[in-house]
């Protein structure tokens, strides 16, 4: 079968939907659909994604089946229980979409490690072979892709950049410790904290409305903004000083709010990064509308990888549209510089 016919197996499993996609073996989408997570208990929700499944593959047998899901998840025995989906509770996913699609390879992954190897692979990091991206939502997810890898860490829960400590006298977090980015950064962090400094306090509003109330001027979304901003831009580069990289990726709803996002965490970022190999730190959005969906059928697709090609050099890596053309001007500024002209 040449690499062309390959097709995998892409599914994204989040609170409010689940989607499921058709991509090729150098990731291009050949067609995705997606529904509203269903309520109900663990085989009620499993049959509306079975149904999901089979409308996508149309009977057809895809070499690979990649999944990301919301944690927490035991990707040891590939059980997930996304905090959002109260009827699956240590769900056997791995196995049931197994069972269901045909004995093929089905991999899982945390869906922000697949928020980042999309966008790694067909994406604004596709130029790339270092890259942390990260997803401003109701939470804060993040993924870590060093030397054309997905960084999944020993229990596969490496990157949990919404859950470092950047505030010493912080709030308190919902994951039991306190001054998280996460407490700064999520929409619902943001909203909170700025009705308690007299924003819209009597209204129900979401981070959409902040971020326009911040675009428009308004100086408590503004400085609110920048405080989520600043947490971001610290949890960004110490990643960066930790690993070693230059280039960010963010996406999200959160993200959606452009300029009021990207501006301060791009001044932050710049007046944190002071080591000279994080001086070229460049932050840019997401350029993909379904990254998560994208790098779950990347995580499929490396299941099909002949032993020992993961450890080969660069001229043996999956292709990636665009990869090696030079620098791309979406990225905004080359993350390498040869000054030697
Ligand atoms: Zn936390």
């Amino acid at each position: 079968m040449s690499d062309e016919a390959v097709t995998v197996l892409g599914i994204d499993i989040g609170g409010t939907k689940m989607a499921a996609a058709i991509v090729s073996a150098d990731g291009r989408l050949v067609r995705e659909d997606r529904i509203p997570t269903p309520a109900g208990d663990a085989d009620q929700v499993f049959a509306a994604l079975g149904e999901l499944i089979d409308r996508i593959r149309d009977d057809a047998t895809p070499a690979a089946v990649g999944i990301g899901s919301a944690g927490p998840l035991d990707q040891q025995y590939g059980l997930v229980s996304p905090v959002n989906i109260a009827g699956w509770r240590n769900f056997p996913l791995v196995d049931r979409v197994r069972d269901l699609v045909g004995g093929v390879p089905v991999r899982l992954g945390v869906d922000g490690h697949c928020f980042a190897l999309g966008e790694f692979w067909t994406g604004a990091g596709r130029t790339v072979d270092n890259l942390l991206g990260i997803v401003v939502s109701t939470g804060v997810g993040a993924g870590l892709v060093l030397d054309g890898k997905p960084l999944l860490g020993q229990s596969g829960n490496a990157a949990h950049l919404g859950h470092m400590v950047v505030d010493l006298d912080g709030e308190a977090c919902a994951c039991g410790s306190f001054g998280c980015v996460e407490t700064y950064a999520s929409g619902p962090r943001m909203v909170a904290r700025a009705k308690r400094r007299g924003w819209r306090s009597d209204e129900a509003v979401d981070a959409a409305v902040l971020s326009a109330d911040a675009a428009a001027g308004d100086e408590i979304a503004l400085a609110v903004f920048d405080d989520g901003a600043q947490a971001l831009a610290a949890g960004i580069v110490a990643t960066a000083v930790t690993v070693d990289l230059t280039t960010v990726v963010i996406g999200g709803g959160v993200a959606k709010a452009g300029p009021v996002l990207f501006d301060p965490v791009q001044r932050w970022v710049k007046r944190f990064a002071q080591l000279p190999f994080v001086a070229e730190l460049t932050v840019v959005p997401a350029q993909l509308p379904n990254a998560g969906l994208i790098g779950a059928a990347r995580l499929g697709r490396d299941a099909l990888e002949p032993a020992g090609l993961a450890t080969a050099g660069q001229s043996d890596r999956s292709p990636r549209p665009g990869a090696g053309s030079g620098n791309d001007p979406r990225l905004g500024q080359p993350t390498t510089v040869d000054a030697s002209g």
